[in-house]
């Protein structure tokens, strides 16, 4: 509806009604845009904590629920009826079988290494045999993830799949849902919202993924909201990863969510044989090319794309660097481009474009793969369509191309310079590494059908390719939880990006003494601070930073930023 406000006619919602009405205070309700009523009272509930979380206002919490409306969607809005198959008889035996889904319970489900869909596909048949309806949150939409494109297939008119799409297909898919037509809800980060009644699951796929996290206000976090979510709801709540957040396997470790293993025996058996060799020049190895030369189907994973690195000019000698910004230059589809600005890349110094390159990337092993492969070699170039690793066929690429493809039985998966990977800046770099092989290694299949990985590093006891050789995370996971710590970044502990004046830092230290971590960096006209808070801590929190807010001490507060 709309509401005159401040002398302007602003967007509201009506939430209930008013514990005391203000006198001589009330201006009449100016319109009333839709007829659709956007949230109920649990939903409003969970707004209102995602609102206290994140440190947003209601309103965009509530405005950013749902998709942008389509007026004239609404007119066509209505129930109806959707035939189904019968259900199949569901086992999710090997985890514990139904008390996997447990009331508002939240529960770290390990799949073996390619039964994410199959074993996603069980947990919603038990749960709309009992009656309740489905919600599953995928992290992308294209291509779409083979978990998504299974329950599509099974359950047919009972689902549907709210990602992507024009605004109006959005809307009317939103609508469609409000209206109780569909039992099971498949979709990305928004989904998380879907207006669903008697919810009995709510299933995270591939939990550690970034694409969970909200980039805009009100930055949630889909794997914390689906928590709350099934807490209010009295649904369950499973965290489906190979490999899990270093948050979820804290809270694991330390019985705060629950775990659903595989027996060990079934995990050994299933996982691939993974070895480890010592990497030479160009990412390239002697047990690699001999496994190459008979390989009718594999992927390669290295970190860098292109065909090599600019490191001297041939015309002045000075090494390479960029003439517009300074940074490195990289030679890609023939051509010198600069990594930083990606201007045509020509020498700082004397602007010649010839340089001697340090040779390595993507391109460069395509290259030398095609001289020895018995298959085609087919390779992943920023801005084009993936080529799928398939049978007859090897690819080349970077750990982008490290998608939910389902079940592909690869003769060799190959990740050939890990050590880059775990030296990378940020807090998840580690836990992002990991996660991404085991879900790449997880396409070589089983060790007794021939499942080979081949990992090339000059680290092989390094507790992250370990956790990979062994197929167990957990270790690694708990001690990069410690590193965090160390840091002053304990996980589980809120963490905002506050943005303001000269002297954020001691004004925040002044309304809340109790901050865990502060760092405060000096960036043009102000501050930006990053500020750790105790978990229990928050509501207080809140409150100062609110204050701030109205005195005009804070200008943007972003939650959990990618650090
Ligand atoms: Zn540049
Ligand atoms: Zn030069």
């Amino acid at each position: 509806m709309s509401v005159p406000f401040h002398g302007r006619t602003v967007q509201g919602w009506i939430l209930g009604p008013a514990a005391e009405v203000p006198e001589g205070k009330l201006l009449s309700i100016r319109q009333v845009r839709s007829p659709i009523r956007f949230f109920d009272r649990t939903m409003l509930a969970l707004l209102q904590w995602v609102s206290d979380r994140y440190i947003v206002p209601l309103s965009v919490a509530i405005q950013r629920s749902y998709p942008p409306r389509v007026a004239g969607e609404e007119a066509a809005s209505h129930v109806k009826p959707v035939a189904r198959g019968k259900p199949r008889a569901a086992s999710l035996a090997l985890y514990g079988g139904g008390a996997v889904i447990r009331s508002g319970v939240t529960t770290w489900l390990r799949p073996l290494p390619d039964e994410e869909a199959s074993t996603c596909l069980e947990a919603v048949e038990t749960c709309l045999a009992s009656g309740s309806r489905a919600l599953v949150l995928v992290p992308e939409a294209d291509p779409l993830p083979e978990t998504a494109r299974a329950l599509l297939d099974e359950f047919g008119d009972a689902a549907t799949l709210l990602a992507g799409g024009d605004a109006r297909q959005r809307y009317r898919t939103w609508l469609d849902i409000r209206s109780g037509a569909r039992e099971l809800v498949i979709g990305t980060r928004p989904a998380v919202f879907a207006p669903m009644k008697g919810l009995g699951l709510i299933w995270v796929s591939r939990e550690v993924h970034p694409g969970h996290r909200e980039d805009r206000a009100p930055y949630y976090h889909v794997r914390e909201v689906a928590a709350a979510r099934a807490r209010l709801e009295g649904s369950a709540c499973v965290l489906s990863s190979l490999s899990p957040s270093v948050e979820t396997a804290l809270a694991a470790a330390r019985g705060v969510i629950r775990q659903a293993p595989a027996p060990r025996a079934a995990e050994r058996a299933a996982a691939p044989l993974v070895e480890t060799t010592r990497g030479q020049a160009e990412g390239h190895s002697p047990r690699l090319a001999s496994l190459l030369r008979v390989a009718e189907s594999a992927v390669m994973i290295d970190s860098r794309t292109g065909y090599g690195i600019a490191r001297v000019c041939r015309a002045c000698g000075e090494p390479a660097a960029c003439t517009s910004c300074g940074g490195p230059i990289a030679m890609e589809r023939g051509a010198y481009i600069c990594r930083v600005c990606g201007a045509r890349g020509s020498c700082a110094n004397c602007g010649a474009s010839a340089f001697g390159i340090e040779r390595g990337g993507t391109e460069r092993i395509a290259e030398w793969v095609g001289r020895m492969a018995r298959v085609p070699v087919a390779l992943q170039a920023p801005g084009a369509q993936t080529p799928t690793p398939r049978a007859g066929r090897i690819v080349v690429g970077t750990a982008a191309m490290v998608k939910d493809l389902g079940v592909l039985r690869l003769e060799l998966v190959a990740i050939l310079d890990p050590d880059r990977a775990l030296v990378r800046p940020g807090l998840r770099a580690g836990e992002r590494a990991l996660a991404t092989w085991m879900e790449a290694a997880a396409w070589a299949g089983p060790r007794q059908e021939g499942g080979r990985v081949l990992v090339q590093t000059r680290r092989p006891s390094h507790p992250a390719i370990q956790a990979l050789v062994r197929w167990d995370p957990m270790p690694f996971l708990l001690r990069e939880a410690e590193h965090r710590r160390e840091a002053g970044f304990p996980p589980g502990h809120p963490v905002f990006r506050v943005y303001g004046p000269h002297g954020l830092g001691q004004a925040i230290r002044a309304v809340f003494p109790s901050v865990e971590t502060l760092l405060a960096t000096p960036v043009e006209g102000g501050t930006v601070c990053l500020v750790v808070v105790p978990p229990g801590d928050l509501p207080v929190f809140r409150l100062a930073l609110l204050g701030l807010v109205r005195d005009g001490g804070v200008s943007r507060i972003e939650a959990e930023p990618q650090l």
